[in-house]
């Protein structure tokens, strides 16, 4: 049905020599059928990590991008430049970008727009912080990212988007949400994307659930009904990790 997806987010770790031979280990021992794997890598190895995945499932993607085509913005990259490097995927809205960089949801609202014309997978992120859901406004604060980051998507767009549920508090804290929390929140996600589409909608869309992943907490994450991945930080640096999260999910998918 929704065929699952491990994802990994190295922020800004490695070198381009390092996620080179992360890439020729991981490759080999990823199996022909099974979970989709994606790795979002730094800008500058793009390039080098699609020529190391040739050939075996690895998608390869960026972890941010601008919503203008071109022009005088210092720093930025464009969509259109992380497809000629080979880039399949972007992560956009993820926390550490709306905390430290200040992006709100009518930027990442642009930059998805842009990202689905451009023709690059967005893999949204939204999440509430430990403050919102100490006010027990969680679900309050979801419905908002997902209103106004989705603003204006269209249904066919949407069936090419991927969301990540993750809960700003169990991102690098080492305390990921407890399955019961991530799945209640996972179903609400998908009742809000019923409630602004359609149900059919609904149970196609992928929603990954990041936040702490680790092999000993993949398979029973994957095991809720309505958690169709993973979002790995810390524990996708290290290649046997990131291996044993993939083979754990996978077996909490099938069981
Ligand atoms: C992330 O940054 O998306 C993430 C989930 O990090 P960690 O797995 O380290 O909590």
């Amino acid at each position: 049905m929704r065929k699952p997806i491990i994802a990994a987010n190295w922020k800004m770790y490695k070198t381009t020599e390092e996620a080179v031979s992360f890439i020729k280990e991981l490759a080999p021992k990823i199996p022909e059928e099974g979970d989709e794997v994606y790795l979002a890598v730094p800008f500058t190895f793009i390039a080098p990590s699609v020529e190391a995945a040739k050939g075996s499932r690895i998608k390869i993607g960026a972890q941010n991008m601008n919503d203008a085509s071109e022009g005088a913005f210092t720093g930025e990259i464009a969509a259109s430049m992380l497809i000629d490097a080979g880039a399949q995927f972007v992560i956009l809205g993820h926390s550490e970008r709306r905390r430290l960089f200040h992006e709100d949801n009518l930027f990442i609202n642009r930059k998805v727009k842009k990202a689905l014309l451009e023709g690059i997978q967005p893999l949204l992120c939204i999440g509430e912080s430990k403050e919102e859901r100490e006010a027990g406004a969680e679900k309050e604060v979801i419905y908002r990212q997902l209103v106004d980051s989705l603003d204006g998507v269209t249904l066919e767009q949407m069936e090419r988007l991927v969301i990540a549920y993750e809960p700003v508090w169990a991102i690098g804290t080492g305390t990921s949400a407890s399955y019961e929390q991530a799945e209640e929140m996972h179903a609400y996600c998908r009742q809000c994307i019923k409630d602004m589409w359609n149900p059919e909608l609904s149970e196609k869309c992928r929603i990954l659930y990041g936040g702490s992943v680790k092999p000993e907490n993949a398979t029973q994450l994957m095991e809720q009904p309505n958690i169709d991945g993973l979002l790995v930080g810390s524990a996708s640096l290290n290649v046997e990790t990131f291996h044993q999260i993939i083979h754990y999910s996978y077996i909490g998918n099938i069981s």
